[in-house]
């Protein structure tokens, strides 16, 4: 379609600028001979365009960045016609040329809703978890206005692991207060151990039964044979592997299967975790979809990793925050709040201290669900590039073995 229109002369003059540019209807046109193109760009992919408009390089367009909240629409080309043979003024390439650079600085901003400048979510794993070791952290977190997610076990646990299920009366009590309270329950399979498809089919109805609904995020837990896509299955690099995987939770010839109900009832499933505050600047593309693993699946998604609380509280310092909060970004934190938060009923001190600074910031803070339907509705969703896939792999390792 573009060369159609420009058979003489390519838009970008390289391939990696090339591909899927398409007309704009609904711009509008200042005269039949204005082109206006609409491209999906992020803001540091359009700032060699700025530099190149500013040199005379570019077509006439108008420019807005891939998200639609991120929709900050650039009048700065429009001057610049396809067919002019003379470049812009002096003065012109100064402002555009300042203006690639300025853009260079806003790789991952984003806006979110209220004209908060961040968003932050935490996801609780419910390993070990009972009333009197994760109460004190939820009446902490509520009292500061956040609103986090949960997961929970349907059943008691099987193995070695130890928490509380909704089996429980008196833990169902508390997770339906804290459900009343805004906060979100999720699953962290039915429970921990050897768990047939039968006893998955009877968690899901229990969940539905008890929250009201079935759940929208799953996340996988350590090694119970039902885990969903896991262990090498998690990489794609690993693909000619997968077969071999103990995990089977996907593999329709296994007992352990429930990969058609996984698909049926629950949005979104977690993946990786990255050492930075920041999830969505290591995964700028959650929630994706991943086409190897759509048979069972829908959309898959990222964390920061926090297992305890000594990494909660470095990863959770002052200064991370600061710098989340100029980054615009998104933080997903994966956590166990059962694991030393709470010590003879008392909070600890330094959690209170970091959140409450946190709480003083501008940030938007909500469930992980509401998170990952917001980057929906801002563009997310689709499916992933292998090579994006292999980014997230790299990363992953890499901050396994930075750690
Ligand atoms: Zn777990």
């Amino acid at each position: 379609m573009v060369e159609d229109r420009f058979p003489a002369r390519r838009w970008w003059g390289t391939s990696s600028f090339s591909g899927d540019a398409e007309v704009c209807e609904h711009v509008g046109k200042r005269r039949p001979s204005d082109h206006c193109y609409q491209k999906e760009v992020t803001p540091h992919a359009l700032a060699p365009q700025i530099g190149l408009a500013a040199l005379g390089k570019l077509p006439s367009g108008r420019f807005h960045l891939g998200r639609p909240d991120l929709q900050i629409p650039f009048h700065v080309c429009l001057s610049i016609g396809p067919r002019r043979k003379a470049g812009p003024p002096q003065f012109k390439k100064l402002i555009f040329l300042t203006f690639s650079i300025i853009l260079c600085y806003l790789k991952t901003a984003m806006l979110f809703p209220k004209n908060k400048k961040f968003a932050f979510t935490i996801i609780d794993d419910t390993d070990f978890a009972g009333i009197e070791n994760i109460r004190p952290v939820y009446e902490f977190l509520s009292k500061l206005g956040f609103r986090t997610t949960k997961t929970v076990w349907a059943l008691p646990p099987k193995d070695k692991f130890k928490g509380a299920s909704l089996e429980n009366y008196r833990y169902r009590q508390f997770i339906g207060k804290l459900k009343r309270q805004g906060f979100e329950i999720a699953l962290h399979n039915v429970s921990s151990g050897r768990l047939t498809r039968q006893d998955i089919l009877d968690g899901l109805e229990i969940f539905r039964r008890y929250i009201g609904s079935y759940p929208k995020i799953q996340v996988n837990h350590a090694q119970n044979r039902d885990n969903i896509y896991w262990g090498v299955k998690r990489f794609s690099i690993l693909k000619p592997f997968w077969r071999f995987s103990y995990f089977s939770g996907d593999n329709p010839d296994s007992a352990y299967f429930w990969g058609d109900y996984h698909q049926k009832h629950i949005k979104f499933t977690r993946n990786f975790t990255f050492k930075t505050l920041n999830t969505l600047a290591r995964d700028p593309h959650m929630p994706y979809l991943d086409h190897q693993k759509s048979r069972f699946s829908n959309y898959w998604f990222s964390s920061s990793d926090a297992g305890n609380l000594a990494k909660f509280n470095r990863l959770l310092a002052p200064s991370n925050i600061d710098r989340l909060k100029k980054e615009g970004g998104a933080a997903i934190i994966y956590t166990h709040f059962a694991s030393g938060f709470v010590k003879k009923n008392r909070l600890d001190g330094l959690f209170q201290k970091n959140l409450a600074y946190l709480a003083g910031q501008n940030g938007w803070y909500v469930t992980a669900s509401e998170l990952l339907e917001y980057l929906l509705t801002a563009g997310a969703g689709k499916p992933i590039k292998s090579r994006e896939l292999l980014k997230l792999e790299f990363w992953w390792l890499w901050d396994k073995i930075r750690r």
